[in-house]
């Protein structure tokens, strides 16, 4: 029988759930157990893929295609178990879902209302993982604050999964902030005791609170908290600011979070967590013997979520190069011709980011020529691809109007153009190349030493491909495929010969890369940028 532990948030959003939750997750699977993670998120839209990342950060794509909140990402980093559609549910799917029944005739007869016909659709959702019985324990994350309109269906559906699961089947740990004053020099509970009561007031009372803080919480904090929140003292869990997101499952195993989780619901806490590999990991990203710069050029780097599975990646190289990586962050705008090797000065990696839209083209063309010329290792994810195809058929072919159809539909050489199955395509959302497809890798290629193998699978989200038509041309100037999907011959892989590393994907190895499997590509990227330092 699966058990369900629902967490939710107070006070502010930001206190990091996302990362408690797979904190957690990690330390019942270092247990033994078999642990999902899925979020509901009280927004309108069916799924994040349309929203700007400026709003919501990264959109993380699953295997099987689902577009899907960044803190999915974390779940797989965390576990490195993969997740899907199941994983993440938002308030627009489920009314979709309600309002497609009602259709079909399925409520005949009856007005539809947000309890119970909402709340239903929700917990059915909330129950589907568990189901499938692959899961000892379901971790539930809800999205936004406790006191939101928008999440009050769920914080509903939650009271009544508690009401029909029972307390030794079902959980609610409630994350709150305990902020520090420094005009009082004093740690404050009360917002932790208004949100509690909000939760009470829904009917909710939660089994364990996690205190975001900045500094220590002290056994009269505990207690106070514990008292006026009704939970035990054991049961307040301080989550104080960490260093690295990796240290937050050690930091909840010396709060002894698990083994509250587990007596909570019942459970045997079996042995002791083995987190062998996890220490190991974190130990070398603690102990780099070097450092690397690498650009990261990117249309929406003022927010660095927008690219969170990269700069997450670069954490999993450097452990395994036992170096430090540190990005920097260019506006690909602010780049232009005259600018670019001032601006790129001092960087032994560049890094061209995914992206949509036209912002930012010209000075992405000018980071890969520059990298390109230099001989400086580069990197470049889906419209990073894209870009560089652009650039070489500007700069190396003559193609001097040689562009992307999604930058000028009217372009006489579309050397990056729409896919044939896109071409019917009307509506945006959900409607991409999107998920794992397989790629072959041909051998003789860096791509294939790097990868060690021919066949992989690999995520995608992107509209637009390489043009065959100018394949011929860009491989005899040099640049290979060296990776094609062999179902519909689509270039996957792009690299240059002569180069010491300039490799280019049009699907996004990011999205793969984990603690306990660091993505190849970036590893190696990282790899090339340091030998490119120490050759300084
Ligand atoms: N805009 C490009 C496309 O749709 C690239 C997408 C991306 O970088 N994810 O093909």
């Amino acid at each position: 029988m699966t058990k369900y532990i629902f967490v939710t948030g107070g006070v502010t959003s930001s206190l990091g759930k996302g990362i408690i939750s797979a904190s957690l997750a990690k330390l019942l699977q270092a247990r033994g157990y078999r642990v999902t993670i899925q979020k509901f998120d009280p927004y309108i839209n069916i799924d994040p893929g349309t929203l700007n990342p400026y709003e919501h950060g990264e959109c993380y794509v699953t295997e099987d295609g689902a577009e899907t909140d960044l803190d999915l990402g974390h779940y797989e980093r965390f576990l490195n178990t993969a997740t899907s559609q199941a994983n993440n549910i938002t308030t627009g799917r489920i009314y979709q879902n309600v309002i497609q029944k009602e259709r079909a005739g399925e409520y005949l007869g009856k007005t539809v209302q947000v309890v119970p016909h909402i709340t239903d659709e929700i917990k059915k959702n909330m129950r589907l993982l568990g189901e499938t019985e692959d899961y000892d324990i379901v971790i539930t994350e809800l999205g936004g604050t406790v006191g939101d309109i928008e999440s009050l269906p769920f914080i509903e559906a939650v009271r009544q999964m508690r009401w029909e699961l029972g307390s030794h089947d079902s959980l609610v740990i409630h994350l709150t902030l305990v902020p520090f004053l420094a005009a009082a020099g004093e740690l404050k509970t009360k917002p932790t005791q208004h949100s509690v009561k909000m939760l009470l007031e829904y009917g909710i009372q939660p089994d364990i609170l996690v205190c975001r803080t900045e500094h220590s919480l002290n056994a009269e904090i505990r207690k106070k908290i514990a008292l006026f929140c009704n939970v035990n003292i054991n049961a307040v869990i301080e989550s104080i600011d960490a260093p690295s997101i990796y240290d937050v499952p050690l930091l909840m195993l010396k709060e002894q979070l698990d083994k509250i989780v587990l007596s909570k619901l019942k459970l045997p806490t079996r042995s002791e967590p083995v987190l062998d590999q996890w220490k190991a990991f974190l130990g070398k990203v603690k102990n780099p013997t070097s450092e690397v710069t690498i650009g990261l050029i990117g249309k929406y780097v003022e927010l660095p979520d927008a690219y969170k599975s990269i700069t997450e990646s670069f954490i999993h190289a450097s452990a395994v190069n036992e170096c430090k990586v540190n990005v920097r962050w260019i506006a690909a705008e602010s780049l232009d011709s005259k600018n670019t090797s001032e601006k790129l000065k001092g960087l032994s990696g560049i890094l061209v980011a995914p992206g949509f839209g036209e912002r930012g083209l010209e000075g992405k063309l000018e980071a890969i020529q520059f990298a390109r010329e230099n001989l400086i290792p580069f990197l470049g994810i889906c419209l990073g691809m894209q870009c560089a195809m652009i650039e070489f058929g500007r700069n190396v072919l003559g193609i001097k109007d040689a562009n992307s159809s999604e930058m000028n539909a009217k372009t006489k050489h579309p050397v990056i153009h729409l896919m044939e199955s896109q071409k019917k395509i009307k509506d945006m959302g959900g409607t991409m190349r999107l998920g794992s497809y397989p790629c072959e890798i041909q051998k003789g290629t860096k791509a294939y030493s790097i990868y060690g193998k021919s066949k992989i699978t690999e995520r995608h989200r992107h509209r637009y491909e390489f043009n065959n038509e100018y394949l011929k041309q860009y491989e005899e100037a040099g640049m290979i495929a060296s990776g094609i999907n062999p179902e519909k011959n689509l270039v996957e892989i792009m690299e240059l010969k002569n180069h010491p590393f300039f490799l280019a994907t049009q699907f996004h190895p990011e999205l793969k890369s984990t603690v306990i499997n660091p993505h190849p590509l970036f590893v190696s990227f990282v790899a090339a940028s340091l030998a490119n330092v120490k050759k300084k």
